[in-house]
């Protein structure tokens, strides 16, 4: 009996412990497969074989494909912590320093002198993640609705609402109304950084594109735009802050590490078997 399509892709991910995307693109010629940077096993499949043909190919590779996906979760790009009790969390530029403070009261967290203070009871992954976001989310609302305010002025351009929330791929956005959006987790980064990005919502008021006048607009307010833009390029993974976390705790007592699955770096590690 032909076995279906769903069977095989369970008997992958079931003997590899790790997901299945198929990819169908224009112009591939052949059958490929490789671990893309999420740790997904990636088939992608020319027009002229069916899914079924394209999965069997799969099958016949499981090895291959053990031994890649090893060598992906070991690579040390891979290797984890960012972020962990008495370690250090970027924010405006600077390091901060993570700092539990054992506490019954109100659950908080709180920028002190260089620290990140958390105020509760346990070191709980997801209570962690809350208290983090919502203070990065608080500064965020004061600080760049008030350099919105600030640059709108200068530039003598108009705008709508301004909210605020962790979109994966950028760090801020224009709509036609003018309503202008933020990434919370921008907050990791200078403040003429965050000028930066402001100002570059802000041309769009006059452009909607990034063309040549887009990018004079920008200068005349920012001359050092690029700098800038260079530094986001190169901090990309911020845009990740906080991403699933895990909590492990470790031997000694009063401490605890947060663990991120994702790798550090976005490349894109390209292993093909074709
Ligand atoms: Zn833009």
């Amino acid at each position: 009996m032909k076995r279906s399509k769903r069977a095989d892709i369970h008997q992958i991910e079931t003997a590899l412990q790790a997901p299945l995307c198929l990819v169908r693109r224009r112009g591939l010629k052949r059958l490929g497969l490789l671990i893309n940077r999420r740790g997904q096993v990636q088939l992608t499949v020319p027009w002229q074989h069916s899914d079924e043909f394209a999965l069997q190919f799969a099958i016949e590779n499981l090895d291959w494909l053990r031994q890649q996906l090893e060598k992906f979760r070991t690579r040390p790009s891979h290797r984890l912590p960012i972020l962990k009790v008495d370690g250090q969390v970027p924010f405006l530029g600077q390091e901060f320093r993570l700092r539990w403070i054992p506490f019954q009261g109100r659950a908080r967290a709180e920028f002190a002198e260089r620290e990140l203070q958390i105020f509760c009871s346990e070191p709980d992954a997801e209570l962690w993640k809350k208290l983090i976001r919502r203070q990065y989310e608080a500064q965020a609302r004061w600080l760049i609705t008030e350099r919105v305010a600030h640059w709108a002025g200068r530039m003598q351009e108009t705008y709508g609402r301004v909210s605020f929330r962790a979109q994966r791929t950028r760090w801020g956005s224009c709509t036609l109304s003018g309503n202008l959006s933020f990434n919370w987790k921008l907050m990791f980064a200078p403040p003429e950084v965050i000028d930066y990005v402001v100002i570059h919502e802000l041309a769009h008021r006059a452009h909607l594109d990034h063309s040549a006048k887009f990018w004079s607009r920008v200068a005349e307010f920012d001359p050092n735009y690029d700098e800038h833009r260079k530094y986001l390029q190169k901090h990309q993974e911020c845009v990740r802050f906080l991403d699933g976390f895990e909590l492990h705790a470790s031997e000694e007592p009063g401490t605890a590490q947060l663990k991120s699955p994702w790798p550090e770096s976005m490349s894109e590690e390209v292993d093909e078997l074709c």
